[in-house]
């Protein structure tokens, strides 16, 4: 029998995520480092935004994404759903799939 523990699962998010609902939260990796991912139906937003991927406003109550650089909240920025899906997918060697190999 191996005498291996499990770690007691305590740990809990810093007391600073309070302020946040996070039922629809979620952690996207990407070149610049861990982004948390918040989709916002509309409802909870009271004033427009503006879109940092196509530099158009985001008007009242229309559902969008948040997302900001883990532990960087103050720096979040809301997004297009559309706008956050094509920067997902926006991979920096996009030419170099010519003469891959295909698996
Ligand atoms: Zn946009």
């Amino acid at each position: 029998m191996s005498p291996r523990k499990n770690y007691p699962k305590n740990k809990r998010p810093k007391s600073d995520d309070r302020d946040i609902a996070t039922s629809n939260q979620t952690i996207e990796e990407h070149a610049e480092g861990s982004y948390v991912v918040r989709k916002i139906t509309g409802s909870t937003s009271n004033k427009p935004y503006r879109c940092p991927g196509c530099d158009q406003m985001i008007p009242m109550a229309t559902p969008h994404t948040v997302a900001w650089l883990e532990g960087d909240e103050e720096g979040r920025r809301h997004w297009h759903n559309a706008c956050w899906a094509k920067r997902s997918n926006r991979k920096p060697r996009t030419e170099r799939t010519r003469n891959a190999p295909r698996y």
